[in-house]
């Protein structure tokens, strides 16, 4: 049984103090001691971004990857060795600008990992331009008259997409996430959670008590969250009441039961000694 203890590691934290980030890094320690899984089923890939350092403060096997590339990393991941749990860590730009081409096939293949976005609608180690989720008349650096786009919809992006888990969660409230990663974990296809990670250096609008004053828990609710239409009517709720829970969650065939020959023995364990690949590169010389 893997303990905090065995899931920290001696390197010093860079975060800013008071970072939204620390709540991630927490939530997924008690979700990984909850499961109870060994260290070595585990796999984590993170992105570039502040949120990529988590990698360093968790003492899993990992792949910190380039710019965007979290789904394809992870997703070839989880295909060449299914017997993986897979967690995805990216930040806002990195999921949403530059690894967005990535994201709605990712949920529809329904490919069983989990992928957390660190939101803080902002880039924070580029220190301070917009990225799709910062919120119209943003200013910053790179917008000094103020964001011109409205921001993106992840989550009703996800829905539209044919997601199977969808989700928001808020570092605020960290018990709340803990048990919304282990759902997201235990989902057999695609989970996805945006977290609301307040930038304390670079976005000075969308700050922690900006949420407090606005986020609260669907589970307080009479919610039915298997209901599509409602959760994409749920998606579009934004300004001064803003939902965190499971937003849409539905039982389908993973991308792996549909091929049940990789699932009987990983590509990773299949014999390679006597395949000779000559004549097919041959082929294209
Ligand atoms: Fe966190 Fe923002 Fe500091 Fe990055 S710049 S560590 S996101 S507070």
């Amino acid at each position: 049984m893997v303990t905090l203890k065995d899931l920290n590691t001696p390197r010093k934290n860079n975060w800013c103090p008071g970072c939204g980030n620390f709540g991630i890094l927490t939530a997924t320690k008690r979700a990984l001691i909850r499961l109870g899984y060994e260290q070595n089923r585990v796999m984590l890939v993170s992105g570039i971004g502040c949120h990529g350092k988590i990698f360093n403060y968790i003492n899993i096997n990992g792949f910190h990857g380039i710019h965007g590339r979290v789904l394809p990393l992870a997703s070839g991941i989880k295909l060449v060795n299914p017997n993986l749990t897979v967690v995805g860590f990216a930040g806002d730009a990195d999921q949403y600008d530059e690894g967005w081409g990535h994201f709605s096939h990712s949920v529809r293949r329904n490919i069983d990992l989990t992928l957390i976005v660190h939101d803080n609608m902002v880039l924070g180690l580029t220190t301070g331009q917009t990225t799709a989720t910062s919120q119209k008349g943003f200013k910053t650096k790179s917008t000094p008259f103020g964001a011109i786009s409205p921001a993106l919809n992840p989550i009703a992006h996800a829905i539209v997409s044919n997601g199977t888990f969808v989700a928001r969660g808020y570092v605020g409230e960290i018990e709340h996430l803990t048990n919304l990663m282990v759902e997201a974990i235990k989902h057999r296809g695609f989970s996805f959670i945006d977290v609301f990670q307040p930038c304390i250096s670079f976005n000075k609008i969308n700050t922690y008590e900006w949420f407090n004053q606005r986020v609260y828990k669907l589970e307080e609710e009479e919610y039915d969250y298997t209901n599509r239409q409602k959760a994409l009517e749920k998606s579009m709720e934004w300004g001064d009441r803003i939902p965190i829970g499971i937003i849409y969650k539905e039982d389908r065939l993973s991308y792996h039961d549909n091929l049940p020959h990789i699932m009987d023995v990983p590509l990773t364990q299949e014999p390679i000694e006597d395949i000779d690949i000559s004549s097919t590169i041959n082929s294209m010389m």
